[in-house]
């Protein structure tokens, strides 16, 4: 691993207490709104996970779960981490390192991976500073990934294999569609708000141990996407000032971006949020493509065994794989769902927004094609899932916004 930089953390620890630099380089646009969070103290750890494996025990037995089991050396590690994200990402970037060791990639620049504090503006962002890269994750984002996953996870039933006995079956939870799409709106409109999914407050009740790892695995997977797809761009470049798309006519890609950019400027409901020319926006849709696709590919190759040098690496019997192949459409429904509600919360219903970003349904097709390209034409199962669950839920959950905001 790379040795970070002394003045990279002082720059990063800088940017968390003081949100006026952050304004300065167009993050935020009202730093007064931003009240970062306290961190819990051990002793609120503590009770926190007592609270947790009570709760866990009472609700496990409504799915044939079994309660959460929590080792004494666990506990101790989330009493000291104290509900700091921070932790939970190192690791993340040490997965994503060997991937990237494998596939041969090298970061042009220094780098650092910061959390966070709720209630800033974007989701995840790499910023240039003079000395390097600082990627930063929101705990906005990362919360509300967490709470989409629980609920989607509740309508699930799960069959645990270990090769060797029956292993568990597990039910979906007893939750009606109505009350997981009223909690998904709440969820929504309080990350809308304040970029603050936890101010929903507590909704849904602790999980059992096998519906505890369909969670973190969605949630980890999901997060190590948004983290390899913010490694991609700096591996491509494309932080740097002078950085140009090639848009020569045999990129494909461009091409293809330029023409539903057009086809969307012709569009009489179109929402700008960027002053940028056509040719400028598509070039900045083509980086999130590539990183998108560098980003799984990154994901993949983390998957594949140690003594293995391919290059590149897709495994079907790796266990995580289905859940590393459903992530970015877990992520991009998501976010589809949250833009959905925005446009019906600001009366845009049937606007089309052009941001710098591309639509996600845009990055699911570019996403869907490259596992074509690399012989998985049929998505993995809980891909499958996770897109009809979010096409079944969304209408309800945008009318019941529309009448919370009315
Ligand atoms: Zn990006």
């Amino acid at each position: 691993m790379s040795q970070k930089p002394a003045s990279l953390r002082e720059d990063y620890l800088k940017l968390l207490q003081d949100s006026t630099s952050l304004e300065q380089m167009g993050l935020v646009h009202d730093s007064s709104r931003i009240q970062p969070t306290q961190p819990l103290v051990g002793k609120d750890m503590k009770r926190a996970l007592t609270q947790l494996r009570l709760e866990s025990m009472l609700v496990a037995t409504m799915d044939k779960d079994k309660p959460l089991e929590l080792s004494s050396d666990t506990q101790q590690r989330l009493i000291d981490a104290a509900g700091n994200q921070q932790v939970v990402l190192d690791e993340y970037e040490k997965e994503l390192l060997v991937a990237i060791e494998r596939l041969e990639l090298r970061f042009p620049v220094p780098y650092l991976v910061g959390d966070f504090p709720l209630a800033y503006p974007f989701n995840a962002v790499t910023v240039l500073r003079n000395a390097g890269a600082l990627v930063l994750v929101n705990r906005g984002l990362t919360d509300m990934i967490w709470f989409a996953a629980k609920l989607f996870s509740a309508g699930v039933s799960v069959q645990v294999t270990d090769g060797t006995d029956e292993g568990d079956n597990v039910d979906p939870m007893p939750f009606t569609k109505e009350q997981i799409a009223e909690w998904l709106a709440q969820v929504v409109l309080s990350y809308l708000r304040n970029k603050d999914a936890q101010a929903a407050g507590h909704l849904l009740p602790q999980f059992g141990r096998v519906r505890s790892m369909v969670v973190a695995c969605l949630t980890n997977e999901c997060t190590k996407f948004v983290i390899a797809h913010e490694f991609a761009h700096i591996i491509k470049g494309h932080l740097a000032e002078n950085f140009r798309v090639d848009s020569g006519d045999d990129d494909v890609i461009f091409r293809v971006l330029e023409q539903v950019l057009k086809s969307f400027e012709q569009t009489s409901g179109v929402v700008r949020y960027t002053s940028r020319k056509t040719q400028e926006i598509a070039g900045k849709w083509r980086q999130e493509i590539d990183a998108d696709l560098l980003g799984l590919r990154i994901l993949f190759a983390g998957q594949a065994s140690r003594g293995s040098n391919k290059r590149f690496i897709i495994d079907g019997n790796h266990p995580l794989f289905e859940f590393t192949a459903a992530a970015p459409f877990f992520l991009f429904a998501l976010y589809h769902l949250i833009t959905e509600v925005k446009k019906a919360s600001t009366g845009h219903r049937q606007a089309i927004f052009l941001t710098e970003h591309p639509p996600a349904e845009l990055r699911h097709e570019f996403v869907k094609m490259t596992y074509g390209s690399w012989g998985q034409p049929e998505l993995p199962h809980i891909a499958n899932e996770v897109m009809k669950w979010f096409s079944g839920v969304q209408q309800s959950v945008v009318e019941r916004t529309l009448k919370q905001t009315t």
